[in-house]
């Protein structure tokens, strides 16, 4: 049948997520949230009048994007919602990146950017990592003949997190392409870009719900930036769908946005269980890349990624390993709760020595 598929379509691979479990397993693949949303979130699930499903949601999703302003002290005008951040990139490729000129991106990044260039035809240029793993901005922004740029800050699967100076001076050098900024695992210990949309119209930031907000399962993503790279998104989302997201999403992310004690709680929890596992991974001998997110990625002197990977999900434990040349040693472990981090630890000084 594969004759029929457009041809962009034929060369993708389906992406494959990390596994769900069935199972009672220690799940550290997918780098979710291990504590609940907030307790809000809850009540507005619960509260919400059933009645109110018979109707369309609201096609401009005007309170939660309110919300979402007031907590990133932009304007409604400046942010953009879809279904997972997974969604809005893909309508920014549609939107900034089909210029016919590459987009500029790093070579280890989040897996679905090739995925939409593909899908999209853009032909992405990818420049290696530093020898420190980070993210090359002075080759990102080199070549003025290009689309845009990409990237993840934190990155993702590595962790490391730019600077808002090194961020700044990357947007100061390239002013005439979008920048987009993925921005995921920000709320681990990193610094976001959104301060500077005001003062950079060409900045993009993307952020989702999935990760600090404990709502992977709701499919909530946001963008935000100049009124001018809104309205691009929107003339996507509109000949696409008219109806962003659904009300009970809607309903849900409001709730989560509306308690910044529990997220910061729940963020401050995750740090530290990460900075404490990093130390422990250390102690038996593995190398641990710097992260500002909500994993670590490691890898032992003596013991192979995917044989690591393999005798802990025989022990019940679920990590990412990445069949890449360049990630093929390491495993990505996302933090979860102190005793699942226990359960990983007793599992790997069995399997480490
Ligand atoms: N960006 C990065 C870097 C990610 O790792 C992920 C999810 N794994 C996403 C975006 C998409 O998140 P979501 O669609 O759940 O908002």
């Amino acid at each position: 049948m594969s004759h029929l598929w457009s041809p962009n379509i034929r060369a993708l691979t389906p992406y494959i997520p990390g596994e769900q479990p069935r199972e009672r397993v220690v799940k550290l693949n997918t780098n979710e949230n291990p504590y609940p949303p907030a307790p809000g979130v809850g009540d507005a699930l619960r509260n919400f009048a059933i009645d109110h499903l018979r109707l369309y949601p609201d096609p401009t999703s005007s309170a939660l994007r309110q919300v979402l302003a007031d907590t990133y002290r932009a304007t409604p005008e400046q942010v953009f919602v879809g279904n997972g951040s997974d969604e809005v990139l893909a309508f920014a490729f549609q939107a900034f990146f089909q210029h016919g000129l590459p987009l500029d991106a790093p070579d280890i990044t989040y897996s679905f950017y090739p995925v939409y260039a593909k899908l999209y035809g853009v032909e992405l240029r990818t420049h290696p990592l530093t020898e420190q793993w980070e993210v090359d901005l002075e080759a990102l922004g080199a070549d003025k003949s290009r689309s845009g740029i990409i990237f993840a800050n934190p990155n993702a699967p590595t962790g490391h997190a730019h600077s808002l100076e090194a961020i700044t001076a990357l947007l100061e050098r390239v002013t005439d392409r979008v920048v987009l900024i993925d921005e995921a695992y920000v709320d681990f210990g990193a610094t976001s870009a959104v301060t500077l949309i005001e003062r950079f119209p060409n900045l993009l930031v993307t952020g989702t719900f999935s990760k600090s907000r404990s709502l992977a399962g709701l499919r909530l993503g946001y963008a935000l930036g100049s009124s001018e790279l809104i309205e691009g998104l929107k003339r996507v989302k509109d000949s696409f769908n008219s109806f962003p997201v659904d009300s009970l999403a809607s309903a849900a992310g409001i709730a989560a946005l509306e308690d910044p004690q529990h997220f910061q709680a729940c963020c401050d929890r995750v740090i530290t269980t990460r900075e404490r596992t990093r130390q422990r991974l250390e102690a038996l001998g593995f190398e641990v890349l710097p992260s500002k997110a909500n994993f670590l990625l490691a890898r032992h002197p003596r013991h192979e990624g995917a044989q690591l990977f393999i005798g802990l999900r025989e022990r019940g434990i679920l990590v990412r390993h990445f069949n890449t040349a360049e990630l093929n040693e390491f495993l990505r472990i996302s933090i979860g709760t102190d005793d699942e981090m226990d359960s990983l630890m007793e599992a790997l000084e069995v399997l480490c020595t």
